[in-house]
């Protein structure tokens, strides 16, 4: 059973305190009591190698090719979707204005140096599309190599 850290476990007032962050302080209080990874577990070694063994890529869904993304922490699949759509939509805007870091949607699109990725089913592509995973539905998060 993977661990369900405090911004699960107390989701409502995570929200309420997520929505109302818009300065670069706000984000840095805000994570620093969210998103504080020294209480969450690593993955142990056989857990890693289970996992590359399982995740042989790449895979094509829904016509594009993805490949496998994987996260040192063991947090749900839920926990995860939350904390890197988290940090993408909301962190990134603040901590990089004038990029279109998190901007998703059309906007970045065209953007050569960003991928699409589900945090929740840990598959990222290059070949921007559709903003919903072909496997679970969840909206995409950009992620941007530079
Ligand atoms: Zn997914």
């Amino acid at each position: 059973m993977a661990f369900e850290p405090a911004f699960m476990r107390r989701f409502a007032e995570f929200d309420a305190e997520r929505r109302r962050v818009r300065t670069p302080e706000d984000w840095r209080v805000f994570a620093s009591k969210w998103f504080d990874a020294s209480s969450w577990p690593m993955k142990t070694p056989e857990q890693r190698a289970a996992e590359s063994a399982h995740k042989r890529g790449p895979l094509r869904v829904g016509g594009r090719l993805w490949s496998y993304t994987s996260w040192v922490y063991d947090l749900s699949p839920d926990a995860r979707y939350v904390y890197f759509s988290t940090l993408r939509r909301v962190g990134d805007p603040i901590r990089f204005p004038g990029s279109r870091v998190g901007a998703g949607g059309t906007a970045a699109g065209s953007d050569a140096h960003s991928a699409q990725e589900c945090p929740y089913c840990e598959i990222s592509t290059a070949e921007i599309g559709d903003d919903l995973c072909p496997q679970c539905g969840r909206q995409l998060v950009y992620e941007h190599y530079a």
